[in-house]
C-alpha cells in the first residue's frame, strides 16, 4: 500500500524522463530553426516557471552515519556529509538542482565534491552540468558518457533521446569498480553489466552499511528495462543477486525509485522479475508470438506492480530481452 504513493511520484519523474519534456530540453540544445528555437523558448518559460515553484520538497530520511536519502521528482539521492565534504549520487533533473542544493547545503555545511550516476538517464543526471558548476566531480560508467555524447534510439517509446551537452557529460568513468574513501567510508562503486541500462553502477556505504541500487531496484513496482541501451532481464537479475551479496540483514537500501527497501524487499524484488522471465520464455519456448503472450494475462496476478511500466511493457520488455528481437 505504501508503495501507491511513490507509483505517482514515479510515473511524473518516469514521465519527465523518457518523454517530451527530456526532448525539448534536449532539442533546445541543438536549435537550429526559428520554430524550434520558439519550442525552445516555450521550454525554457516552462523551466523558468518550474524553478520559481516554491513547492518542491525532498523527503530526507536519515540513515546514519552521515548518509543520507533524499526522495522527490526523479531517482532517489544518495547523501554522505561529512569533514570531506558532500558525496552525491544521481542529482534528478535540472531545475531541481537548487532544492537539491539547499537540503545538501544544510545537510553537510561542505563542499560538493562528488557526484556519481547510477546510469544515463535523465532523471537521474539531468542536474549534471549545474552539480559541475557548484563544483562536483562527476563520476560514472564509461558507457554513461558514451551514450550522454549520442543520440540514442528508443525503439519500446519510439523516439529518440537526443545527446546533452558536453557540460553534463562525467568527467571521471571507470569499467568496473572504483573506491572512495571519503567521510570516514569506505565507498565502493561497482558496474552492473547489461542490467536496466549497458551503463549501471550500485554503490555500497561499507561502514554506515548503505547501499543504493541505482534503477537496477524498483521497490513495489514493475521494473523498467533500457533494452535499446544495452539492457536486460539477466543482468538486471544478475545485478539483484550482486546487490544481495553486497548487503546483511540490516543493510539500509536505496532503490532507484521507491521507498527505502530492507534486503528482503531486495530478494522479494529479485525473486519476481525471475518468475517473470520464466513466464515468458515458457511461452516462446512453445512458439507463441509476442502478440498473443500480451494477450494472455500471464502477469495479471503482478496487477500490483503495474506504474509507469504496466503488465504489458513489462511482457514487452521480457520478450524483446529474452529474444534480442526488437519490436
Ligand atoms: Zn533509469
Amino acid at each position: 500500500m505504501l508503495y501507491k504513493s511513490f507509483i505517482s511520484i514515479s510515473v511524473l519523474a518516469f514521465m519527465s524522463a523518457c518523454s517530451a519534456p527530456d526532448v525539448k530540453e534536449a532539442d533546445a540544445n541543438t536549435a537550429e530553426k526559428p520554430a524550434v528555437q520558439a519550442v525552445a523558448a516555450a521550454a525554457q518559460t516552462a523551466q523558468k516557471a518550474d524553478d520559481s515553484k516554491p513547492n518542491y520538497v525532498l523527503k530526507q530520511t536519515d540513515l546514519g552515519s552521515g548518509v543520507y536519502m533524499l526522495a522527490g521528482q526523479g531517482g532517489n539521492i544518495g547523501l554522505s556529509t561529512g569533514d570531506d565534504g558532500a558525496f552525491v549520487i544521481d542529482d534528478q533533473f535540472a531545475r531541481f538542482v537548487p532544492t537539491i542544493l539547499e537540503n545538501i547545503n544544510a545537510l553537510s555545511g561542505g563542499p560538493i565534491r562528488f557526484v556519481v550516476n547510477t546510469h544515463y538517464h535523465g532523471d537521474h543526471s539531468g542536474g549534471n552540468a549545474e552539480m559541475k558548476a557548484a563544483g562536483a566531480t562527476i563520476v560514472a560508467h564509461d558507457n554513461v558518457r558514451a551514450r550522454m555524447s549520442t543520440d540514442n534510439e528508443n525503439k519500446l517509446w519510439g523516439r529518440t533521446v537526443k545527446a546533452t551537452a558536453p557540460e553534463a557529460w562525467p568527467t571521471v568513468t571507470f569499467s568496473k569498480t572504483m573506491t572512495f574513501h571519503f567521510n570516514g567510508q569506505t565507498v565502493d562503486v561497482m558496474h552492473t553489466p547489461n542490467a536496466h541500462t549497458d551503463g549501471d553502477a550500485i554503490v555500497y556505504f561499507r561502514e554506515a552499511d548503505v547501499l543504493h541500487m541505482g534503477d537496477n531496484f524498483f521497490n513495489g513496482m514493475f521494473p523498467y528495462i533500457d533494452v535499446d541501451a544495452g539492457g536486460s532481464v539477466k543482468g538486471m537479475i544478475g545485478a539483484l543477486d550482486t546487490g544481495l551479496k553486497t548487503s546483511g540483514p540490516n543493510t539500509k537500501i536505496i532503490p532507484g525509485h521507491g521507498p527505502l527497501s530492507s534486503r528482503a524487499d531486495l530478494r522479494k524484488t529479485r525473486d519476481i522479475l525471475v518468475d517473470i522471465q520464466k513466464r515468458v520464455q515458457a511461452r516462446i519456448d512453445k512458439g507463441e508470438s509476442l502478440d498473443t503472450i500480451l494477450q494472455s494475462g500471464i502477469l495479471s496476478d503482478y496487477s500490483d506492480l503495474a506504474s509507469f511500466i504496466d503488465e504489458k511493457n513489462m511482457i514487452k520488455i521480457a520478450y524483446r530481452s529474452i529474444t534480442g528481437q526488437l519490436k
